[in-house]
């Protein structure tokens, strides 16, 4: 017989039997409960990582909880050869709340963002005389499989697994300019993320969006918003273009789109919706248990007050980090929309005070040597916002300057 869970030492065989392709904080979480985790031993972190932005309604929350359950003891899972009532019910509530036409699912941000690139590559096909070129942007993260690590900015990702797939062009981000001079016949579309997440929470500035659409607009050209992070209320409404007054031709979900529950999105208007049958599948992409699990956070979204919070424990946690920078000489800024947010330091120093901030019990990420990252659950109460920001300030002082 295996031993208990709790006594095994996790860490240790995670060294020895799983490929080790990411670095972890030598923390086992193993339960949770709105904005807190616990470990193994006992101890309680808050979480401001939210699994990534996935986490939006925070841990074991009882609906999400009790809709899950529902499901796995009615229907887990259909073949798409079939019709299911729970992905058409998601479909319904993404198009009613979204600019775009119609939609298709898979499992993860990376396969939303292949059936984007795919969209846009048949569309060039169809509508640009063969036009395959896709503008992308320096930092920006579109996922880790091949399409998708070759459309990403960050040469790291990439160069191990060159040759990468032929298409993308990268350019600064928030630079239409840039984009300007890439575009060619060639070029299909311009796909970027309306804040860059991984690559370090860069906002562009207002009218960098607007201005990619006008261009967009003149040349006959595809805008992809990669909205994996962005959106599902992550920035205070429920996509991040609605802050700017522009609609997408594609946008691409994940992320927080299921709780937590793995689930893709990728969204089109009519005009770019180039699918035939056979075209593109995905054997668990939209199955009953993910999209009752996405219906009810879509729910939460439209039908509660979480947007609401979203904006004011986002301009409190704004507000809070913004104040550091009088208190501790070795923060120089904060930048972000609603609840996610990063925290700029003036030395290489992210890493040491996620450790430090992780050993004082609130877990965060360093999205940048410079910048921590800041992206709790959209549950996320006032006082843990203080308390998360009270942990920060002292491991700040601790460091010193
Ligand atoms: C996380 C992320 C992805 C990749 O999502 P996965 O679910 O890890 O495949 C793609 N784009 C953006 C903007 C992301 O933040």
């Amino acid at each position: 017989m295996t031993q208990s869970r709790s006594t095994r030492d996790v860490k240790a065989l995670e060294a020895s039997l799983y490929m080790q392709a990411a670095r972890r904080v030598p923390v086992t979480l193993v339960r949770g409960e709105g904005t807190r985790v616990w470990d193994d031993t006992g101890k309680s972190y808050l979480d401001f990582v939210a699994g990534i932005a996935t986490n939006s309604l925070g841990h074991a929350h009882p609906g999400l909880a009790d809709v899950i359950a529902t499901q796995a003891h009615t229907l887990i899972h259909v073949s798409n050869i079939f019709y299911s009532e729970p992905q058409i019910e998601l479909a319904e509530l993404l198009i009613s709340h979204s600019a775009l036409d119609r939609v298709f699912f898979s499992n993860s941000g990376a396969e939303a963002n292949e059936a984007a690139i795919k969209i846009a590559r048949k569309w060039g096909k169809l509508h640009r005389d063969g036009a395959f070129e896709i503008i992308v942007t320096d930092h920006s993260f579109h996922g880790r499989t091949m399409a998708t690590v070759s459309a990403t900015g960050t040469p790291r990702y990439r160069d191990p697994f060159a040759p990468t797939l032929p298409g993308f062009v990268f350019v600064a981000y928030d630079d239409v300019d840039a984009v300007r001079r890439a575009t060619t016949p060639r070029t299909a579309a311009v796909m970027v993320e309306p804040v860059q997440g991984e690559g370090g929470v860069n906002v562009p500035k207002p009218d960098y969006l607007p201005q990619l659409r006008r261009w967009c607009d003149e040349q006959g050209l595809l805008l992809i918003l990669d909205e994996v992070q962005t959106g599902v209320g992550r920035t205070g409404t429920i996509w991040a273009y609605e802050q700017v007054g522009i609609e997408p031709d594609v946008m691409t979900s994940a992320k927080g789109i299921g709780g937590g529950v793995p689930l893709g999105a990728t969204l089109a208007k009519e005009h770019a919706s180039v699918f035939e049958p056979g075209d593109h599948g995905s054997t668990y992409g939209g199955n009953p248990l993910a999209t009752a699990a996405g219906t009810y956070v879509m729910r939460q979204l439209v039908e509660t007050d979480l947007l609401a919070n979203v904006r004011a424990r986002g301009e409190q946690l704004a507000r809070r980090l913004a104040g550091l920078e009088d208190r501790t000489p070795l923060v120089t800024g904060e930048r972000g929309v609603g609840l996610l947010r990063g925290l700029e330091l003036g030395k290489e120093v992210a890493a040491e005070v996620v450790t430090r901030a992780v050993g004082r019990g609130i877990l965060l990420n360093p999205v940048r040597p410079d910048v921590v990252r800041f992206m709790p659950p959209l549950t996320v109460t006032a006082g843990e916002i203080d308390e998360a920001v009270d942990i920060v300030e002292s491991v700040l002082q601790e460091i010193g300057s």
